[in-house]
């Protein structure tokens, strides 16, 4: 993958910088979209020359006078001819964007260029996706963006624009909203959401601790604040870093850290044979 600053594509420094410095950890999710701006020969999606993206992301900037003379995306996408995807900085990942209401703070906005409504999509659009989702997996695990992709939709990792409430459009054109699924950069561990019989499980588990940690009584089979003061009390007891309850309390898509859960089980079992 190729990354391009905004110094790497020459952004015209006289106009201004739009968007508000924002940081990592109030970014939640992540928006794709398409431009609906085309290349000129007969791979209308794809691009040849990074000279020739240099070029479309200047005209980017200026496209949109009404939202500010900046590139209304946090960063542009090129699926290139060879294979290869370059991603431009547009905004950038430490400020707003201007490409969908109400997600500017929350969501980093990458803009994929090219219209995948009404045009074939690249021969290598897969391994793009899947690219795009390398970088994703370390602006989350490695650089601080830590929130990224804890709101999505039930069976994707990342919102395709029309997916927003309200939106009325098919952005980002249904060749890239098909194949969205793919772009997966959410560690499994944090994935691992729970049923209802399984927190029950867990919350058997808790209690059948020697010294006893569980603060409830009620086995509902709902995370709740019982289950996750018990659960921070086990993982102190067992030297692990503090991965308990995700989420909301009540929320049936939380989950416990595998590796808790996996020492909890083995713990209460060994706890019963002893009593
Ligand atoms: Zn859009």
């Amino acid at each position: 993958m190729i990354l391009l600053s905004r110094a790497d594509w020459a952004a015209d420094t006289e106009l201004p910088r739009r968007g508000y410095r924002i940081g990592p950890l109030r970014r939640t999710e992540v928006f794709v979209h398409h431009t609906v701006i085309v290349d000129a020969d007969a791979t209308r999606n794809e691009w040849e020359t990074l000279a020739e993206v240099k070029f479309r992301m200047r005209r980017l900037q200026r496209i949109r006078p009404d939202l500010g003379s900046d590139v209304p995306y946090n960063m542009v996408a090129f699926c290139m001819s060879d294979g290869d995807l370059a991603l431009c900085e547009g905004r950038g990942l430490g400020r707003t964007g201007a490409h969908k209401r109400h997600h500017n703070r929350s969501a980093l906005g990458i803009a994929f260029h090219g219209n995948f409504e009404s045009e074939a999509a690249p021969t290598n659009i897969d391994i793009n996706l899947a690219d795009l989702a390398t970088w994703l997996r370390n602006l989350r695990n490695v650089r601080g963006f830590v929130n990224l992709g804890n709101s999505r939709p039930g069976n994707k990792q990342v919102w395709g624009h029309r997916d927003a409430k309200s939106a009325r459009t098919v952005c980002p054109g249904k060749k890239l909203y098909d194949r969205l699924a793919l772009i997966r950069f959410i560690d499994e561990e944090d994935e691992t959401a729970m049923d209802k019989s399984t927190w029950k499980v867990v919350q058997r588990a808790l209690q059948n601790q020697a010294p006893p940690l569980y603060a409830g009584k009620v086995v509902d089979g709902k995370p709740g604040k019982n289950t996750n003061t018990a659960v921070r009390a086990f993982e102190k007891r067992m030297n692990l870093q503090p991965r308990g309850v995700a989420g909301t309390f009540g929320d049936p898509a939380a989950a416990i850290w595998p590796a808790t859960r996996e020492l909890l089980f083995v713990s209460a079992v060994r706890g019963r044979h002893v009593t």
